[in-house]
């Protein structure tokens, strides 16, 4: 079996509750090496709840999530290493308020890596002049505009050297003007071969970058199609609704 044909994430009949709400159902979907998969859907469908449960931020009830073929939901998986092994990004930066970029990023590495302060420090400005802010690396989050601190919060995530990155609406918080510079740099990223499962409604995103459209609809995985075939021509009804309503 070649590496490649292991997928790099794999969610397998995964099932998930909130109490009694079937927040996750018989959910399947396989992200390939170097794969860009894009999940769109209404608000309430899933897909924050699938991303979180990638990260063990919750918990399935049934089914299997596999990290390169690792069930990351057994009971005795190494969470913190997994967790080093899965990038995350949100809607809110999250960036610590009184640590300036640099900080932000190098802590991570620092602390859990135990990487040394010059290494670090080093990789760090590689990251963040590779998403723009070569010059803002001693700025605080409150000196940077909205775009700005996403994007070192997405240097943060990318100084753990993960094998995947998981994006849940990164732009939606941001003005519309700084909405393009975020998602330019997570084309970059794409560019450059990264794994990424993608939550976003931006729909030109989606066709441009991802090379898979997903569509969740009711903790369903309703469609899963190329996205240019997603767009001009969707099979289900669903999805027709769907875009119908967004396009
Ligand atoms: P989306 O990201 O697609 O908007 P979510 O994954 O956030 O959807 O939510 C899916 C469903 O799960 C919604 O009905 C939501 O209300 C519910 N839900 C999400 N998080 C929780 C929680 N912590 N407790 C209870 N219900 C939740
Ligand atoms: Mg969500």
């Amino acid at each position: 079996m070649s590496p490649s044909s292991t997928p790099i994430l794999e969610f397998d009949g995964v099932n998930k509750y909130f109490g009694d709400a079937h927040v996750l159902r018989d959910v399947d979907l396989d992200v390939e090496d170097r794969e860009v998969c894009v999940v769109i859907g209404p608000s309430g469908s899933g897909k924050s709840t699938l991303l979180r449960c990638a990260n063990r931020l919750e918990a399935i009830q049934s089914g299997e999530i596999r990290l390169e073929g690792e069930a990351i939901s057994a009971p005795d998986a190494d969470i913190n290493r997994l967790r080093q092994r899965i990038g995350m990004v949100f809607q809110s930066f999250n960036l610590f308020p009184h640590k300036t970029a640099l900080e932000n990023v190098t802590l991570g590495p620092r602390k859990v890596k135990g990487i040394s302060k010059n290494d670090a420090r080093e990789r760090a400005e590689e990251l963040l002049a590779s998403v723009g802010l070569s010059d803002q690396t001693d700025s605080y989050p409150g000196q940077l505009s909205g775009g700005q601190q996403q994007r070192v919060a997405i240097a943060r995530a990318l100084a753990m050297e993960p094998d995947v990155m998981l994006f849940d609406e990164v732009t939606s918080a941001l003005d519309p003007e700084l909405v393009g510079e975020v998602l330019d740099v997570m084309g970059e990223l794409a560019e450059e071969g990264m794994t990424m499962l993608v939550v976003t409604h931006q729909m030109g995103f989606a066709r441009e970058v991802g090379d898979r459209v997903v569509l969740m609809s009711e903790g369903r995985i309703v469609e899963t199609a190329e996205p240019e075939r997603f767009f001009a021509d969707p099979d289900t009804d669903r999805a027709q609704q769907f875009l119908s309503k967004i396009l």
